[in-house]
């Protein structure tokens, strides 16, 4: 069944109280929340992992940012799906645009990484997202179907249940310039169909396809709304325990 979820990319922010004190703040919040629709997901900085997963409950999952495409050894700075798996997180997110556009991240490199966290039983948000020259030429369904097919097409049907795609618009993230619904909208359903045409119907309406870029407590009701869209990745608004709980309850 296809699970909605709200996620908090943290990036680099917040020392480590302060991201303890978030992570309490968004425990509460989603307590008093009662029941929800999404499971919500936080990503701290590998630092904080272990003192945030202490301060969630089990409403709250926490995930990596990213981890290596090796599984261990000579790779100095480096975190390892494996490492990950044994401090208790159950997933990474794999392919952000920032980790693509600043550390050269190649699909090569991303199918890799995928690899490791899944061999580890970790689960994956699989990040895809054309940038604005081309959205503008009209290229992104072509950039966001070989960015899926390079990527993933690779996985068996068996280890495709436990990827989640964030659809994340390259000019949409920390612009405050969100997709629209419809051009949100009309990606994910892009999308799904790309999966179907590789795994099967049953397979593709049981993925979760979230949208990032941009998404507020303002926006997230109307985005939320739209059939394909089963949630988002936060970033700039997750860092923050009110506004990602308006987004958290906006379903
Ligand atoms: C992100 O970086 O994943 C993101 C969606 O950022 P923001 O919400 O700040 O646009």
């Amino acid at each position: 069944m296809r699970k909605y979820i709200v996620a908090g990319n943290w990036k680099m922010n917040k020392r480590l109280s302060e991201g303890v004190r978030l992570a309490e703040e968004i425990n509460v919040a989603v307590e008093k929340a009662g029941a929800l629709k999404c499971d919500v997901v936080i990503a701290p900085p590998f630092l904080h992992l272990t003192e945030v997963s202490k301060a969630v409950g089990n409403k709250v999952s926490v995930a990596a940012q990213n981890c290596a495409a090796e599984a261990s050894g000579a790779y100095t700075g480096e975190v390892s799906a494996s490492m990950l798996q044994s401090a208790g997180i159950a997933s990474v997110i794999i392919g952000h645009s920032e980790r693509r556009t600043f550390y050269g991240e190649t699909d090569a490199v991303l199918a890799k990484k995928t690899g490791q966290a899944l061999s580890c039983g970790l689960k994956v948000i699989f990040c895809i997202g054309e940038e604005l020259s081309q959205r503008d030429n009209g290229r992104y369904f072509d950039i966001v179907k070989s960015q899926i097919e390079n990527g993933l097409f690779h996985l068996s049907a068996d280890e495709w249940k436990n990827i989640v795609i964030a659809y994340e618009p390259v000019w949409a993230i920390g612009t405050g310039r969100t997709a629209t619904s419809a051009q949100a909208q009309e990606v994910h359903a892009f999308i799904r169909q790309t999966i179907a045409g590789k795994y099967g119907q049953p397979s593709a309406d049981d993925t979760t396809i979230l949208y990032g870029g941009s998404c507020n407590e303002n926006n997230a009701k109307e985005l939320f709304a739209q059939p394909d869209i089963d949630g988002g990745l936060i970033g700039g608004a997750s860092l923050t325990a009110e506004k990602f709980i308006g987004i958290v309850t906006a379903f």
